[in-house]
């Protein structure tokens, strides 16, 4: 091998922001990383129908079709 030319190999641990596991990797970057999901949470894997809401799309369009249904309420009584 020629020296000098080959990046450091090392072994870091990197962490799932979804579901807190933790494993390693071996990568060619110095520190550890986070991930937004992994082979324990993502639904590829579990087999289950799961909702990522990192930028709360999500919780937004729950409060505004609750505030909606409870507008509805009002007026039809
Ligand atoms: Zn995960």
């Amino acid at each position: 091998m020629k020296k000098e030319t080959h990046p450091k190999y090392s072994v870091v641990t990197v962490k799932c922001a979804n579901c807190d596991s933790e494993f390693t990797v071996g990568t060619t970057s110095a520190d550890g990383f986070l991930v937004s999901i992994c082979s324990q949470c993502h639904p590829a894997y579990t087999g289950k129908n799961t909702i990522i809401d990192s930028t709360n799309r999500v919780s937004r369009f729950l409060e505004r079709q609750q505030k909606s249904q409870s507008l509805q309420k009002v007026k039809s009584k």
